[in-house]
């Protein structure tokens, strides 16, 4: 896919890495340690092709053998390496013990004995070669466990970020809800104005065509006040009588 097409569907471009940051990257320690697997797979096969030498004489067979117990046992280092508890790193240090062990088995430093020159080369190498590898797997362990602490930070960073954005819809959710029910109100309110003030036109209405002295309603405004200035009850009322009363 052209980089212009993939702009067009939206692709977001990640800057190249540089070579400082390729190499200081988990996936190129992932790579080392995998070479360093290798080396100890076929070194764990070829003391066991050793070791099983008296017991399988046929030599294709026991290079089978060495082989796949070389790679069992690299694998499980990998795991090891990948799971090891925090308290139990002691393990490491026990693996690298055994490791020299081994080596010193691989370079036949027991043949050795008495060219005094030659054992000591191959504990010098021996040595080395063992502190290379525990120092490689503690490390490893190391940026493993400050990796998947990142991670795990990181899944939780976007699981609160997701909690937020629910909880704002949900806010905008209620706000949308209030702003219904006020405007609801707001029209309620308004009848119940309206309602009020028809219903004081009507007391209006009906106070201006009652008389206040008998509480007789008339037709009109006019013909109640004809009659209240001639009313019975009316304490000022002219002599004259009209025929409503
Ligand atoms: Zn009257």
């Amino acid at each position: 896919m052209s980089i212009n097409k993939k702009k067009e569907q939206g692709f977001i471009d990640t800057p190249k890495k540089k070579l400082y940051e390729r190499l200081v990257s988990l996936e190129s320690y992932s790579y080392t340690i995998i070479s360093f697997n290798v080396y100890y797979g076929v070194k764990i096969a070829a003391y066991l092709y050793n070791l099983i030498q008296g017991l399988i004489p046929l030599s294709s067979i026991r290079f089978l053998i060495s082989v796949f117990f070389g790679y069992f046992v690299a694998r499980a280092l990998m795991k090891i390496a990948f799971y090891i508890d925090p308290k139990k790193e002691w393990v490491i240090e026990v693996i690298a013990c055994f490791d020299f062990l081994i080596l010193g088995v691989v370079l036949r430093v027991h043949d050795h004995i008495g060219d005094w020159k030659q054992v000591y080369e191959d504990l010098i190498f021996a040595s080395f070669i063992t502190f290379l590898s525990y120092w490689l797997i503690k490390n490893f362990v190391r940026v493993v466990r400050s990796k998947t602490k990142k991670a795990s930070l990181d899944h939780i960073i976007a699981t609160l970020n997701q909690n937020i954005t629910a909880r704002k819809e949900k806010i905008a959710e209620l706000e949308q809800e209030t702003t219904k029910v006020n405007h609801l109100l707001d029209t309620k309110n308004k009848k119940v104005a309206e309602a009020k003030q028809e219903l004081a036109k009507i007391y209006q209405e009906i106070k201006d065509i009652t008389c206040v002295h008998c509480g007789l309603r008339w037709k009109n405004k006019k013909a109640r006040v004809a009659h209240e200035s001639k009313c019975i009850k009316n304490p000022n009322k002219k002599i004259t009588n009209d025929g409503a009363n």
